[in-house]
């Protein structure tokens, strides 16, 4: 009897430890896929509504942490994922959520995400380029890579972060941006929750909700996503993974194949050879971030 007793208060103490565990929620936020977004005017310093757009962004972010909140999550760190990676208005994020700013960073746009982590959403995200549809598609850099493939096949940067998360156990469990990349994504990831802040016509044209109805949105989006947390499992890829990148331009594929851990599959592409997606994401963060100019 006793040793039955010890045992159910054991059981019970477990499932409540388990209930009451800490949800920790990695936010990555991107900013091609905001609300209103359309073309270059949103999204740099140089445009003329860039300042509104960080707002739009932030905005965002903080109706994912509320979502994720009312679901039970008490832990948020966000990583400033576009551009310079300083777009967030660090001022009007609340006390208890740390951010990742700036690059390089091991990790890219999944800087700072580790094992601790419960799940990761995307704020802001688009398609990739290899999708004919949706706002300013593109893979990493509309200015410089034409294709990222993993194992052969081509990959947005929502597959490509969440491989990387799946690596450390960690599922994606929603994004917000255009109504393309919300298809592109529970395509190619799974049964994720979307928020669609708008309907891609173009590569520069949209129909987009008003910010405080795009908040709404995505709020309700992570709640529910936080609240069917054990549906997820991560997005994994085992054993080696060849990662090819083609370049718009020659010079890189014919520079990098100077190195031996680089072959050289085309007059524009390479192919690494990674042990893991950690290995594969350093090779990327390599490759797009390495130029003797740097300084300082
Ligand atoms: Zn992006």
């Amino acid at each position: 009897m006793k040793i039955h007793t010890a045992s159910f208060l054991a059981l019970l103490f477990l499932s409540a430890a388990h209930h009451a565990k800490a949800q920790k929620i990695y936010i990555s936020a991107d900013m091609e896929g905001v609300v209103g977004v359309v073309t270059d005017a949103q999204l740099g310093p140089s445009g003329f509504e860039y300042q509104q757009t960080r707002e739009h962004m932030t905005e965002e972010v903080l109706a994912a942490i509320r979502g994720a909140r009312a679901a039970g999550a008490t832990e948020f760190l966000i990583a400033d994922s576009h551009g310079n990676g300083q777009n967030l208005l660090l001022d009007k994020l609340p006390k208890d959520v740390q951010l990742v700013r700036s690059w390089p960073r091991a990790l890219g746009m999944m800087g700072g995400l580790d094992e601790s982590f419960d799940a990761a959403i995307y704020i802001g995200y688009h398609t990739s380029t290899s999708n004919p549809r949706g706002v300013r598609a593109h893979t990493m850099s509309s200015a410089t890579l034409t294709d990222i493939r993993l194992n052969g096949k081509s990959v947005s940067e929502a597959v490509f972060c969440a491989a990387t998360a799946g690596h450390l156990g960690v599922p994606v469990v929603m994004i917000s941006g255009d109504d393309a990349i919300v298809e592109e994504a529970t395509r190619d990831i799974g049964d994720i929750e979307g928020a669609v802040v708008k309907w891609a016509n173009s590569f520069h044209s949209a129909r987009t909700l008003t910010p405080e109805a795009a908040y709404d949105v995505i709020e309700a989006a992570a709640q529910r996503a936080i609240k069917r947390l054990d549906e997820f499992e991560p997005y994994r890829l085992s054993g080696d993974i060849e990662v090819e990148i083609s370049f718009k331009n020659y010079r890189q594929a014919e520079i990098l194949a100077y190195l031996s851990v680089v072959e050289r599959v085309d007059s524009h592409s390479v192919r690494y050879v990674a042990s893991d997606m950690i290995d594969a994401s350093m090779f990327v963060q390599f490759v797009n971030n390495y130029e003797p100019g740097l300084s300082p």
